[in-house]
């Protein structure tokens, strides 16, 4: 079994639904994408928080058997993110974003965790995704998320990223304000030619699209009578994907639709709990029963 390292921001999240509000839950991309990836594989978190940062949550990403030598503590605030969704829960709006210590942070990483086989470049600007990739020696294999902040104000350094990682994930919307494609398989088409090999696009609840050497591969979203936060769904996504891949023995190729399932019935019990309530609770046994079933929903 391999590492998965993964850099991203580690954040305190303020969010409000249609039926109920909750402050300063533990979130990020990496947060939720490290939680994800510790059910399958060890996990190498790099990130920084501030002195505000709550006690209890270190101890979850301990729980968990997150290695946290890769997270910085300092003077400051922890990055604030709130955000409030509408009764169309794929409706979200940013209501505030504050930085704090995130504004200067360099991510370092411990010299033992520069040869880690999985990388994961969670949302985080470009420019930080690079400095990991700068520290790096060798990896396997390496993903990078995005969100359309990025595309928006730092596209030039987003570019540069893609011709220098295997995979790419991103969700419909941002895939076609990259390349400025309303189709989503032109879409594709377009993306792949700015560098990775591996698409993922991801459609919210209707699942994703897998784009590789071996083919093209729909996989389903776990099918979920209620949604009670679908912040951090993405990140789950990719995190369990991941970790997967790290688990796995054999090619890239020969894993990867399996690690979309997981990723996608990780993505499913998140946004079961706000915030990582529901993630954390989840036991391996609860994961394979739910892929079982998609395996099921989807062969004919
Ligand atoms: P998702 O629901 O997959 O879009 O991810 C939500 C997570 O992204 C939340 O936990 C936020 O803390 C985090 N987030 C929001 N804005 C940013 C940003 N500008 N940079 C990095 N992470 C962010």
């Amino acid at each position: 079994m391999s590492c998965v390292l993964i850099v991203g921001s580690t954040a305190l999240d303020s969010i409000k639904t249609p039926t109920a509000e909750n402050p300063r839950l533990l979130g990020g991309s990496a947060s939720h994408a490290a939680v994800a990836a510790s059910f399958f594989a060890p996990v190498q978190l790099v990130g920084i928080v501030g002195e505000d940062f709550p006690k209890k949550y270190l101890a979850l990403y301990k729980k968990h058997g997150i290695a946290l030598d890769g997270l910085q503590v300092k003077p400051g605030k922890t990055f604030h993110w709130s955000g409030e969704y509408e009764v169309n829960m794929n409706n979200r709006r940013t209501l505030a974003t504050e930085l704090g210590v995130f504004e200067t942070f360099s991510p370092e990483l411990p010299q033992a965790w520069r040869k880690t086989p999985f990388v994961l470049l969670a949302n985080i600007g470009p420019d930080l995704q690079h400095h990991v990739l700068d520290q790096m020696q060798r990896p396997k294999f390496v993903v990078a998320d995005t969100m359309d902040l990025w595309i928006n104000i730092a596209k030039p350094s987003l570019l540069r990223l893609l011709k220098r990682v295997d995979g790419f994930v991103l969700n419909d919307s941002e895939a076609r304000a990259l390349v400025g494609e309303d189709n989503v398989h032109l879409a594709i088409r377009k993306l792949h030619k700015l560098g990775p090999r591996y698409l993922i696009v991801k459609l919210g609840s209707h699942g994703s699209i897998l784009s590789s050497p071996a083919g093209r591969f729909l996989c389903p979203a776990y099918p979920l009578a209620k949604v009670v936060d679908p912040t951090g769904a993405g990140d789950s996504f990719v995190g369990g994907l991941m970790g997967y891949l790290a688990r796995s023995r054999g090619g890239i190729d020969r894993n990867l639709r399996r690690a979309m399932a997981h990723g996608s019935v990780v993505a499913a019990f998140c946004c079961e709990g706000f915030g990582l309530n529901q993630t954390t609770r989840i036991k391996p046994a609860q994961i394979e029963a739910r892929v079982k079933e998609i395996e099921e929903l989807t062969r004919f």
